[in-house]
């Protein structure tokens, strides 16, 4: 079988350790073997980013464009093919995969036409005769620290901001999902991105990625990942005095009021709790719901999850994947228990591992009712297939339970009152807030991020991930 190596400095290096990356719908199946870099590999790409870094900031709009615009189309005419890589080796399902895939390629698309727009800004002095130029440039290096769940989306709307505004990279992909990072850099090594513009180097968070944050030569770090992950970059780089952006966890809330359509409701709540398998930071996991109605609302959802397939991520008909590895799995497992027996809730459907055709991380997803928002499985990120309700008396009542978290990412309501939905979109303390609509779910084009614990730092996406991909400059002229 191929090994898969690490891009730097415009060449594929052997690593020094390999890593068997496994299928979780199928822990017999190899999907590939990647080379691990270790910390003075990752020196190696830190330093040809940075040789590669004053050309890259000199190229012309032309040039990143057409780059960016060459792994849109590649990424796009392969979806079927990389959706099915993605889905084999991080358990999506086909369809999630494919959609993930296509989205990754709107992604180059959308910063592709940005570098035709890059501008700035002209601007009067107060002074006679000065004027004023106010310009975006690129930061220099840097580092891309990604986390499995999104293994082709959150790579793209990191890498390709970070190209389009000139900046060099060496991107660090989470161990468990070598398979679409090796491939997305492939694509834009084709692609024609000068040698050094681009590093790969896949290996342990504990060695590739402490290489990254102890290196002053990167001027940014842009992660998503975990809370404690994150807790410990934004300590480091305010050791370095260095940019950062970090995305983490959720626990996002879905109010359900009276008004709501139950149907609407319904499909709200099982697309966000449960589609890639509750694995998403921007996943419902508490869905609050008003007296009036509770009951038909829990009575709907669980008949709704009674018919959802839980099998292999590339099998027909499979709505909900396997848990990503079995890690991930013993951390939902415990929690099912917490909930069972710490929190004193009620386990109305689900949570049992289950057993398919093939060995993989199979789990009945999950719903917990009779639950207090003080529970532990109502204050921590799970990150799993589970999910709880919330009994509210009220609107007002619930909006003061959807923001009472240390969490902040996406806040969701299903109702058909204007007034309702007005005052939580002004009242919701999340970065992003939904209307009868999932909580997961977002375009490409417009800001992504969270408050609170979720988020630190600028946005991503869209126009706002310049802020975090440039830095100002303010320039004064006395002809
Ligand atoms: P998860 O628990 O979901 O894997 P992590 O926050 O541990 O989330 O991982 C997200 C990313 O952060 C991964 O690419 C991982 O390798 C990386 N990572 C983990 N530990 C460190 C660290 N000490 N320094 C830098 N990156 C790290």
């Amino acid at each position: 079988m191929e090994i898969h190596r690490n891009l730097i400095g415009g060449e594929w290096v052997a690593g020094l350790e390999l890593l068997e990356n496994i299928n979780p719908s199928n822990t017999e199946d190899v999907v590939g073997r990647y080379a691990q870099a270790d910390a003075a590999q990752t020196g190696q790409a830190i330093t040809a980013a940075k040789a590669a870094s004053p050309g890259w900031a000199r190229s012309t709009p032309q040039q990143r464009h057409d780059v960016l615009q060459a792994a849109a189309s590649e990424i796009m005419s392969r979806r079927a093919e990389l959706g099915d890589l993605l889905a084999r080796e991080e358990g999506k399902t086909l369809a999630e995969g494919i959609a993930e895939t296509a989205r990754a390629a709107q992604i180059f698309d959308f910063f592709a036409g940005e570098a035709l727009r890059l501008a700035g800004e002209l601007v009067p002095s107060i002074r006679p005769g000065v004027s004023i130029e106010i310009t975006r440039e690129p930061m220099g290096v840097v580092g891309i620290i990604t986390p499995w769940n999104f293994p082709m989306a959150i790579p793209a709307w990191k890498i390709a901001p970070a190209l389009c505004y000139g900046d060099t990279i060496v991107f660090k992909p989470a161990e468990l999902v070598p398979g679409c990072a090796w491939v997305i850099v492939d694509v834009l090594h084709r692609a024609g991105l000068p040698e050094g513009v681009l590093n790969l180097v896949m290996g342990r968070g504990a060695v590739v990625g402490e290489a990254i944050l102890d290196s002053s030569d990167v001027a940014a770090i842009s992660f998503t990942g975990s809370v404690a992950t994150g807790t410990h970059i934004a300590a480091k780089c305010a050791q370095h005095m260095r940019k950062v952006q970090l995305e983490m966890g959720g626990k996002n809330p879905l109010v359900v009021l009276d008004d709501a359509d139950l149907d609407t409701a319904v499909n709200c709540a099982i697309n966000g709790a449960y589609f890639s398998t509750g694995q998403r930071c921007t996943a419902s996991s508490r869905l609050i719901v008003t007296e009036g109605i509770h009951d038909r609302f829990v009575a709907a959802t669980i008949e709704k999850l009674r018919s959802l397939q839980v099998d292999d991520a590339r099998k027909e008909g499979t709505h909900i994947g396997p848990v990503v590895d079995q890690k991930q799995l013993d951390v939902d497992l415990a929690y099912l228990d917490v909930g069972r027996n710490q929190d004193g809730a009620k386990l109305a459907w689900g949570g049992e591992r289950l057993n398919r055709e093939t060995p993989g991380f199979y789990l009945q997803p999950a719903l917990f009712t009779e639950t207090s928002n003080t529970m532990r499985i109502n204050r921590e990120e799970i990150f799993g297939p589970v999910a709880t309700v919330i009994r509210a008396k009220d609107y007002d009542e619930a909006l003061e339970l959807a923001n009472d978290t240390t969490f902040g990412l996406s806040s969701g309501i299903c109702t058909t009152s204007l007034k309702y939905a007005s005052h939580f979109k002004r009242n919701a303390e999340a970065g992003m807030v939904m209307v009868n609509l999932p909580t997961a779910g977002v375009d490409p084009h417009v800001p992504f991020g969270g408050r609170k614990g979720s988020s630190y730092g600028s946005r991503e996406q869209g126009r706002y991930a310049a802020d975090f991909y440039t830095q100002v400059k303010t320039a004064y002229t006395l002809p």
